[in-house]
Protein backbone atom coordinates (compact mmCIF):
# COMPACT_ATOMS: atom_id res chain seq x y z
CA UNK A 1 0.00 0.00 0.00
CA UNK A 2 2.53 2.66 1.23
CA UNK A 3 4.55 2.44 -1.96
CA UNK A 4 1.65 3.25 -4.05
CA UNK A 5 1.17 6.81 -2.68
CA UNK A 6 2.12 9.57 -4.11
CA UNK A 7 4.58 12.34 -3.05
CA UNK A 8 2.43 14.95 -2.70
CA UNK A 9 5.19 17.43 -2.69
CA UNK A 10 5.33 15.96 -6.65
CA UNK A 11 2.60 18.04 -7.32
CA UNK A 12 2.09 21.56 -8.33
CA UNK A 13 -0.12 24.40 -6.37
CA UNK A 14 -2.67 24.25 -9.37
CA UNK A 15 -2.68 20.50 -9.21
CA UNK A 16 -3.25 20.68 -5.45
CA UNK A 17 -5.91 22.92 -5.64
CA UNK A 18 -7.31 21.09 -8.58
CA UNK A 19 -7.10 17.98 -6.65
CA UNK A 20 -8.85 19.81 -3.43
CA UNK A 21 -12.10 20.65 -5.96
CA UNK A 22 -12.01 17.36 -7.11
CA UNK A 23 -12.81 15.86 -3.53
CA UNK A 24 -15.57 18.53 -3.36
CA UNK A 25 -13.41 20.82 -1.01
CA UNK A 26 -12.69 24.89 -1.71
CA UNK A 27 -9.39 25.15 -4.08
CA UNK A 28 -7.42 27.52 -1.38
CA UNK A 29 -7.50 24.42 0.95
CA UNK A 30 -4.52 24.03 -1.46
CA UNK A 31 -2.92 27.07 -0.85
CA UNK A 32 -3.05 26.01 3.16
CA UNK A 33 -1.44 22.87 2.35
CA UNK A 34 1.14 23.95 0.02
CA UNK A 35 2.35 26.74 2.54
CA UNK A 36 2.71 23.94 5.71
CA UNK A 37 4.11 21.64 3.15
CA UNK A 38 6.80 24.36 1.46
CA UNK A 39 7.34 27.40 3.50
CA UNK A 40 6.76 25.55 6.88
CA UNK A 41 8.63 22.59 5.53
CA UNK A 42 6.08 20.57 7.76
CA UNK A 43 6.38 16.54 7.06
CA UNK A 44 3.56 15.43 8.88
CA UNK A 45 -0.03 15.96 7.93
CA UNK A 46 -0.96 15.95 11.39
CA UNK A 47 1.15 19.08 12.10
CA UNK A 48 -1.53 20.66 9.96
CA UNK A 49 -3.45 22.25 12.56
CA UNK A 50 -5.82 24.21 10.32
CA UNK A 51 -6.75 22.12 8.06
CA UNK A 52 -9.85 19.62 9.57
CA UNK A 53 -8.82 15.95 11.24
CA UNK A 54 -10.97 14.53 8.62
CA UNK A 55 -9.09 16.10 5.71
CA UNK A 56 -5.71 15.54 7.51
CA UNK A 57 -6.36 11.85 7.75
CA UNK A 58 -8.01 11.68 3.84
CA UNK A 59 -4.38 13.60 3.04
CA UNK A 60 -2.58 10.65 4.56
CA UNK A 61 -4.55 8.39 2.95
CA UNK A 62 -4.03 9.58 -0.47
CA UNK A 63 -0.06 10.69 -0.49
CA UNK A 64 3.16 10.53 1.50
CA UNK A 65 5.21 13.08 2.42
CA UNK A 66 9.07 11.96 0.79
CA UNK A 67 11.22 14.05 3.44
CA UNK A 68 15.15 13.63 3.78
CA UNK A 69 16.35 12.45 7.10
CA UNK A 70 19.90 13.63 8.12
CA UNK A 71 21.17 10.58 9.07
CA UNK A 72 24.56 11.45 10.41
CA UNK A 73 26.04 14.76 11.56
CA UNK A 74 29.77 15.35 11.53
CA UNK A 75 31.48 18.67 12.78
CA UNK A 76 34.95 20.11 11.32
CA UNK A 77 37.51 21.69 13.91
CA UNK A 78 36.65 24.89 11.46
CA UNK A 79 32.91 24.47 12.61
CA UNK A 80 32.00 23.05 8.94
CA UNK A 81 29.18 20.75 9.31
CA UNK A 82 28.52 17.81 6.88
CA UNK A 83 25.53 16.12 6.90
CA UNK A 84 24.67 12.16 5.48
CA UNK A 85 21.55 12.80 4.52
CA UNK A 86 18.97 9.54 3.69
CA UNK A 87 16.42 9.83 1.03
CA UNK A 88 12.77 7.63 0.86
CA UNK A 89 14.40 4.88 -0.72
CA UNK A 90 17.29 4.84 1.22
CA UNK A 91 20.24 6.20 -0.85
CA UNK A 92 22.36 8.70 0.59
CA UNK A 93 24.14 12.15 -0.46
CA UNK A 94 25.78 14.62 2.06
CA UNK A 95 25.70 18.36 2.06
CA UNK A 96 27.59 20.89 4.03
CA UNK A 97 27.31 23.96 6.32
CA UNK A 98 30.32 26.40 6.24
CA UNK A 99 30.44 28.75 8.27
CA UNK A 100 32.50 32.03 8.37
CA UNK A 101 31.95 35.52 10.03
CA UNK A 102 29.56 37.14 7.80
CA UNK A 103 27.87 34.13 6.05
CA UNK A 104 26.66 30.48 6.80
CA UNK A 105 26.60 28.98 3.28
CA UNK A 106 24.71 25.35 2.56
CA UNK A 107 26.50 23.14 -0.19
CA UNK A 108 23.94 20.92 -1.70
CA UNK A 109 23.61 18.04 -3.82
CA UNK A 110 21.59 17.89 -6.70
CA UNK A 111 22.28 14.00 -7.50
CA UNK A 112 22.82 10.54 -6.34
CA UNK A 113 26.26 10.14 -7.54
CA UNK A 114 27.20 12.03 -10.56
CA UNK A 115 27.41 11.02 -14.51
CA UNK A 116 30.80 12.57 -15.26
CA UNK A 117 33.88 11.23 -14.34
CA UNK A 118 36.05 14.56 -13.10
CA UNK A 119 39.37 12.49 -12.42
CA UNK A 120 40.14 14.22 -8.90
CA UNK A 121 36.61 14.46 -7.77
CA UNK A 122 35.41 11.31 -5.47
CA UNK A 123 31.85 11.66 -6.12
CA UNK A 124 32.74 10.74 -9.18
CA UNK A 125 33.49 7.40 -8.93
CA UNK A 126 29.83 6.57 -7.41
CA UNK A 127 28.49 7.08 -11.24
CA UNK A 128 25.15 8.95 -11.26
CA UNK A 129 22.05 6.74 -9.41
CA UNK A 130 19.47 9.27 -9.92
CA UNK A 131 18.55 12.90 -10.05
CA UNK A 132 17.68 14.49 -6.93
CA UNK A 133 13.40 15.37 -7.00
CA UNK A 134 12.96 18.98 -6.26
CA UNK A 135 11.66 18.39 -2.55
CA UNK A 136 14.97 16.66 -1.98
CA UNK A 137 17.43 19.70 -2.89
CA UNK A 138 15.02 22.13 -0.69
CA UNK A 139 14.52 19.73 2.19
CA UNK A 140 18.76 19.91 2.34
CA UNK A 141 18.05 23.84 2.07
CA UNK A 142 15.58 23.81 5.19
CA UNK A 143 17.99 21.16 7.28
CA UNK A 144 21.09 23.30 6.86
CA UNK A 145 19.08 26.56 7.79
CA UNK A 146 17.94 24.93 10.73
CA UNK A 147 21.63 23.89 12.12
CA UNK A 148 23.13 27.45 10.86
CA UNK A 149 20.20 28.69 13.58
CA UNK A 150 20.74 26.35 16.34
CA UNK A 151 24.36 26.08 15.91
CA UNK A 152 25.22 29.46 14.63
CA UNK A 153 22.50 31.87 15.53
CA UNK A 154 21.46 32.85 12.40
CA UNK A 155 19.69 32.06 9.41
CA UNK A 156 21.48 30.58 6.27
CA UNK A 157 22.84 33.48 4.12
CA UNK A 158 24.18 31.72 1.07
CA UNK A 159 23.88 28.54 -0.98
CA UNK A 160 25.77 26.54 -3.50
CA UNK A 161 25.15 24.00 -5.69
CA UNK A 162 28.73 22.23 -4.99
CA UNK A 163 27.54 19.24 -3.48
CA UNK A 164 27.05 15.79 -5.32
CA UNK A 165 26.55 16.15 -8.63
CA UNK A 166 25.62 18.35 -12.19
CA UNK A 167 22.77 20.31 -11.42
CA UNK A 168 22.74 21.23 -15.68
CA UNK A 169 22.24 17.52 -15.68
CA UNK A 170 19.16 17.52 -13.32
CA UNK A 171 18.20 21.35 -14.81
CA UNK A 172 14.38 21.25 -14.94
CA UNK A 173 14.90 19.84 -10.68
CA UNK A 174 16.77 22.26 -9.96
CA UNK A 175 15.18 25.00 -11.12
CA UNK A 176 11.98 23.86 -9.73
CA UNK A 177 14.06 23.91 -6.28
CA UNK A 178 15.17 27.30 -6.37
CA UNK A 179 11.74 28.69 -7.45
CA UNK A 180 10.58 27.55 -4.10
CA UNK A 181 13.76 28.30 -2.33
CA UNK A 182 13.24 31.79 -3.68
CA UNK A 183 9.51 32.30 -3.24
CA UNK A 184 8.15 34.54 -0.49
CA UNK A 185 6.76 33.10 2.31
CA UNK A 186 4.42 32.15 3.06
CA UNK A 187 4.88 29.18 0.15
CA UNK A 188 8.43 29.41 -0.18
CA UNK A 189 11.68 30.31 2.12
CA UNK A 190 12.27 34.04 0.71
CA UNK A 191 16.05 33.53 -0.19
CA UNK A 192 17.55 36.03 -2.96
CA UNK A 193 18.56 34.57 -6.04
CA UNK A 194 21.31 36.58 -6.12
CA UNK A 195 22.99 34.47 -2.87
CA UNK A 196 22.61 31.24 -4.64
CA UNK A 197 25.22 29.90 -6.80
CA UNK A 198 24.82 27.25 -9.48
CA UNK A 199 28.52 25.46 -10.31
CA UNK A 200 28.65 23.43 -13.50
CA UNK A 201 31.13 21.55 -15.11
CA UNK A 202 30.08 23.57 -18.45
CA UNK A 203 27.37 21.70 -20.45
CA UNK A 204 26.74 24.16 -23.15
CA UNK A 205 23.41 24.08 -24.11
CA UNK A 206 21.96 24.45 -20.39
CA UNK A 207 24.00 27.43 -20.05
CA UNK A 208 22.43 28.85 -22.79
CA UNK A 209 18.88 27.57 -21.61
CA UNK A 210 19.62 29.27 -18.17
CA UNK A 211 20.36 32.60 -20.15
CA UNK A 212 17.58 31.90 -22.46
CA UNK A 213 15.10 31.66 -19.03
CA UNK A 214 16.71 34.49 -17.43
CA UNK A 215 17.70 33.53 -14.18
CA UNK A 216 18.62 35.26 -11.26
CA UNK A 217 21.26 33.19 -9.19
CA UNK A 218 25.05 33.72 -10.25
CA UNK A 219 26.76 30.67 -12.08
CA UNK A 220 29.88 29.13 -11.55
CA UNK A 221 31.99 26.86 -14.01
CA UNK A 222 34.52 24.22 -12.87
CA UNK A 223 37.52 25.62 -16.12
CA UNK A 224 40.44 24.00 -14.26
CA UNK A 225 42.19 24.37 -17.22
CA UNK A 226 41.57 26.76 -20.91
CA UNK A 227 43.61 24.48 -22.64
CA UNK A 228 41.62 21.12 -24.71
CA UNK A 229 44.30 18.35 -24.04
CA UNK A 230 44.60 19.42 -20.54
CA UNK A 231 41.39 19.41 -19.89
CA UNK A 232 40.19 16.51 -21.41
CA UNK A 233 42.53 14.41 -19.90
CA UNK A 234 41.08 15.45 -16.25
CA UNK A 235 37.70 16.46 -17.16
CA UNK A 236 36.74 13.44 -19.96
CA UNK A 237 33.55 14.95 -21.08
CA UNK A 238 35.46 18.08 -22.73
CA UNK A 239 36.05 16.12 -25.55
CA UNK A 240 32.19 16.37 -25.93
CA UNK A 241 31.69 19.69 -24.94
CA UNK A 242 35.05 21.20 -25.47
CA UNK A 243 36.30 24.80 -24.81
CA UNK A 244 34.86 26.11 -28.25
CA UNK A 245 31.60 25.36 -27.22
CA UNK A 246 31.54 26.42 -23.62
CA UNK A 247 33.47 29.99 -24.28
CA UNK A 248 30.55 30.53 -26.90
CA UNK A 249 27.85 29.84 -24.34
CA UNK A 250 29.29 31.69 -21.74
CA UNK A 251 29.53 34.32 -23.61
CA UNK A 252 25.41 33.85 -24.32
CA UNK A 253 25.07 33.72 -21.24
CA UNK A 254 26.58 37.11 -20.03
CA UNK A 255 25.14 38.71 -23.11
CA UNK A 256 21.67 38.28 -21.73
CA UNK A 257 22.44 37.82 -17.89
CA UNK A 258 25.11 41.19 -17.79
CA UNK A 259 26.03 38.51 -14.40
CA UNK A 260 30.07 37.88 -14.13
CA UNK A 261 30.82 34.30 -14.12
CA UNK A 262 32.87 32.56 -11.96
CA UNK A 263 35.80 30.18 -12.89
CA UNK A 264 36.84 27.36 -9.97
CA UNK A 265 40.58 26.54 -10.61
CA UNK A 266 42.44 24.12 -8.86
CA UNK A 267 46.05 23.72 -9.88
CA UNK A 268 48.24 20.74 -9.75
CA UNK A 269 51.57 19.87 -10.14
CA UNK A 270 52.93 19.17 -13.73
CA UNK A 271 49.29 19.39 -14.43
CA UNK A 272 48.45 23.15 -15.25
CA UNK A 273 50.91 25.10 -12.98
CA UNK A 274 53.22 26.35 -16.23
CA UNK A 275 53.24 29.79 -17.27
CA UNK A 276 51.11 28.87 -20.85
CA UNK A 277 48.28 27.59 -18.40
CA UNK A 278 48.04 31.00 -17.42
CA UNK A 279 48.11 32.88 -20.58
CA UNK A 280 45.79 30.29 -21.92
CA UNK A 281 43.12 31.01 -18.50
CA UNK A 282 43.95 35.27 -19.37
CA UNK A 283 42.75 34.76 -22.97
CA UNK A 284 39.81 32.65 -21.86
CA UNK A 285 38.94 34.86 -19.25
CA UNK A 286 38.49 37.70 -21.92
CA UNK A 287 35.79 36.06 -23.72
CA UNK A 288 33.34 37.15 -20.96
CA UNK A 289 33.55 39.39 -17.90
CA UNK A 290 34.36 36.85 -14.98
CA UNK A 291 36.96 36.15 -12.44
CA UNK A 292 39.09 33.46 -10.66
CA UNK A 293 38.90 31.58 -7.61
CA UNK A 294 41.38 29.58 -7.02
CA UNK A 295 40.74 26.97 -4.60
CA UNK A 296 43.41 24.10 -2.79
CA UNK A 297 42.77 20.88 -4.45
CA UNK A 298 41.67 18.21 -1.31
CA UNK A 299 43.31 14.90 -1.64
CA UNK A 300 40.93 12.07 -2.70
CA UNK A 301 43.67 9.29 -2.82
CA UNK A 302 44.79 9.29 -6.40
CA UNK A 303 48.86 10.13 -6.77
CA UNK A 304 48.46 11.51 -10.18
CA UNK A 305 46.77 14.44 -8.64
CA UNK A 306 49.17 16.50 -5.99
CA UNK A 307 48.69 20.44 -5.16
CA UNK A 308 50.98 22.86 -6.88
CA UNK A 309 53.69 24.42 -4.91
CA UNK A 310 52.62 28.05 -3.91
CA UNK A 311 55.09 29.49 -6.31
CA UNK A 312 53.05 28.36 -9.11
CA UNK A 313 49.41 29.57 -6.87
CA UNK A 314 51.59 33.43 -6.92
CA UNK A 315 52.08 33.26 -10.31
CA UNK A 316 48.59 32.69 -11.40
CA UNK A 317 47.42 35.61 -9.24
CA UNK A 318 50.45 37.98 -10.35
CA UNK A 319 49.63 37.20 -14.47
CA UNK A 320 45.83 37.58 -13.29
CA UNK A 321 45.75 40.87 -11.81
CA UNK A 322 48.36 42.10 -13.99
CA UNK A 323 45.91 41.22 -16.74
CA UNK A 324 43.09 43.10 -14.78
CA UNK A 325 41.11 40.13 -13.83
CA UNK A 326 39.90 39.39 -10.32
CA UNK A 327 41.24 36.31 -8.80
CA UNK A 328 41.17 35.20 -4.94
CA UNK A 329 42.86 32.11 -3.78
CA UNK A 330 40.99 30.39 -1.06
CA UNK A 331 41.42 27.66 1.73
CA UNK A 332 39.48 24.82 1.60
CA UNK A 333 36.96 23.92 5.05
CA UNK A 334 35.73 20.94 6.49
CA UNK A 335 38.66 18.63 5.33
CA UNK A 336 38.80 16.71 8.46
CA UNK A 337 35.79 15.15 8.34
CA UNK A 338 35.73 14.86 3.71
CA UNK A 339 33.19 18.08 3.58
CA UNK A 340 35.37 19.74 1.30
CA UNK A 341 34.91 20.12 -2.11
CA UNK A 342 35.43 16.96 -4.56
CA UNK A 343 35.47 15.16 -1.48
CA UNK A 344 31.52 13.99 -1.24
CA UNK A 345 31.49 10.47 -1.16
CA UNK A 346 29.32 8.85 1.22
CA UNK A 347 32.35 7.31 2.86
CA UNK A 348 31.18 7.35 6.53
N1 LIG B 1 29.40 19.25 -10.84
C1 LIG B 1 29.52 20.60 -10.41
C2 LIG B 1 29.38 20.81 -8.91
C3 LIG B 1 30.08 19.85 -7.97
S1 LIG B 1 31.81 19.96 -7.75
C4 LIG B 1 30.80 21.20 -10.90
O1 LIG B 1 31.60 20.48 -11.48
O2 LIG B 1 30.99 22.41 -10.78
C5 LIG B 1 32.13 21.46 -6.90
C6 LIG B 1 33.55 21.99 -7.15
O3 LIG B 1 34.56 21.17 -6.52
C7 LIG B 1 33.92 22.02 -8.62
O4 LIG B 1 34.55 23.22 -8.94
C8 LIG B 1 34.88 20.86 -8.72
O5 LIG B 1 35.70 20.96 -9.84
C9 LIG B 1 35.61 20.97 -7.43
N2 LIG B 1 36.33 19.76 -7.04
C10 LIG B 1 36.05 18.48 -7.35
N3 LIG B 1 36.95 17.65 -6.79
C11 LIG B 1 37.81 18.42 -6.10
C12 LIG B 1 38.95 18.15 -5.27
N4 LIG B 1 39.35 16.91 -5.05
N5 LIG B 1 39.59 19.20 -4.71
C13 LIG B 1 39.15 20.45 -4.90
N6 LIG B 1 38.09 20.77 -5.66
C14 LIG B 1 37.43 19.77 -6.25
Amino acid sequence: MQTTKKDIRALTKEQLRDFFVAQGDKAFRGNQVYEWLWGKATYSFDEMTNISKETRQMLEDNFVINNIRVDQMQRSNDGTIKNAVRLHDDLIVESVLIPTPTRTTACVSSQVGCSLDCKFCATARLKRMRNLNPDEIYDQVVAIDNESRLYFDKPLSNIVFMGMGEPLMNYKNVLAAIDKITSPPPGGLGMSPKRITVSTSGVPKMIKKLADSKVKFKLAVSLHSAIDEVRTSIMPFNATFPLKDLREALEYWYNKTKSRITYEYVVWRGINDKQKDVEALVKFCRFAPSKVNIIEYNPIGDDHFKQADSKAIDMYQELLERNGITVTVRRSRGKDIDAACGQLANKS
